[in-house]
């Protein structure tokens, strides 16, 4: 058994940034996990995706910093803060995200979400703070609508995505806006980053894209392509 370190890149005044987290964690025992397959990590033109990190793959070229997941993820939902239409918007954006990565996300409650992070867990969590503008971008900004933190662990090449949190701060979003909020940070979340066309999701604003983009859909089925430990 390897020792596993909490690692990060990026900090906290990034929207999605990869989160360090403040003198580690507890080391987890862990298998060894073999190094990916290299694939496309950016693709550009009409429908363009964007991974927030890339780790050194097998035969050369790079591969997105992806979970580990093989036996799926648990999405931690608190209640409290939770909006009246939070629970369908929920259910609708896991089930849409297990279908495309192929990594089933088991839905759960809980009053209040953990402060530290929990291995395979995407932690959900409401702050009543409605939004001024339409951004998605930005942890410490006042005016987004929701943010991403993700943590990664890792040890040389093994580098892969540990847990996440996800915080919606307005509370008055319609059931649209939210579906499409939900999607975008859970995009994060699966290690995606921002592009510039606004015909995809993970475009940094909510500009009436109302489901996820072919860019969106291409990034997402590459980043359940993980490789499992042998067992
Ligand atoms: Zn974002």
């Amino acid at each position: 058994m390897k020792r596993l370190a909490m690692t990060a890149i990026g900090g906290g005044a990034l929207a999605f940034g990869l989160l360090t987290v403040a003198g580690g964690v507890a080391a987890v025992d862990m298998l060894t996990v073999p190094t990916p397959p290299s694939v496309q990590t950016e693709r550009g033109g009409a429908h363009p995706y964007s991974f927030i990190s890339t780790i050194p793959a097998q035969g050369g070229g790079e591969a997105p910093t992806r979970w580990i997941a093989c036996d799926g993820l648990t999405l931690l939902v608190a209640r409290n803060g939770m909006p009246a239409n939070g629970k369908e918007a929920v259910r609708q954006a896991a089930a849409e995200i297990s279908e495309l990565t192929g990594v089933p996300v088991t839905v759960e409650y809980a009053d209040t979400v953990p402060a530290a992070a929990a291995e395979n867990t995407i932690f959900l969590q409401w702050k009543a703070m409605p939004s001024k503008t339409n951004k998605l971008e930005g942890c410490d900004d006042a005016e987004t609508i929701a943010c991403t933190e993700t943590v990664t662990a890792g040890f040389g090449s093994g580098q892969h995505i540990y847990g996440a949190n996800i915080t919606v701060y307005d509370d008055k979003l319609d059931s649209g806006v939210l579906h499409s909020t939900l999607l975008h940070e859970l995009g994060h979340a699966f290690g995606l980053n921002h592009v510039d066309s606004h015909s995809e999701l993970m475009y940094p604003e909510i500009a009436g894209q109302a489901h996820l983009g072919k860019g969106d859909r291409d990034a997402l089925r590459i980043a359940g392509q993980f490789t499992c430990p042998r067992r």
